[in-house]
């Protein structure tokens, strides 16, 4: 299991990649992608998410 973020209900806000403990998520042309080998499954992207984009597979 591993953390993924549903870029149909992402809006791009960063808050993910601005909390997540590892660093692991990456912004690249809008697009948040969770590096799912780096994740440690904390939860803290999904917490943070305002609009429920990031979550467990
Ligand atoms: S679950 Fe935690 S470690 Fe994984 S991407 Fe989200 S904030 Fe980062
Ligand atoms: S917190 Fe949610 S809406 Fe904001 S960039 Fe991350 S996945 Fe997208």
């Amino acid at each position: 299991m591993a953390y993924k973020i549903d870029i149909e209900k992402c809006v791009q806000c960063g808050a993910c990649q601005a909390n997540c403990p590892v660093d692991c998520i990456a912004e690249e042309n809008g697009n948040y992608v969770i590096d799912a080998d780096a994740c440690v499954e904390c939860g803290t992207c999904e917490a943070n998410c305002p609009v429920g984009a990031a979550s467990a597979e």
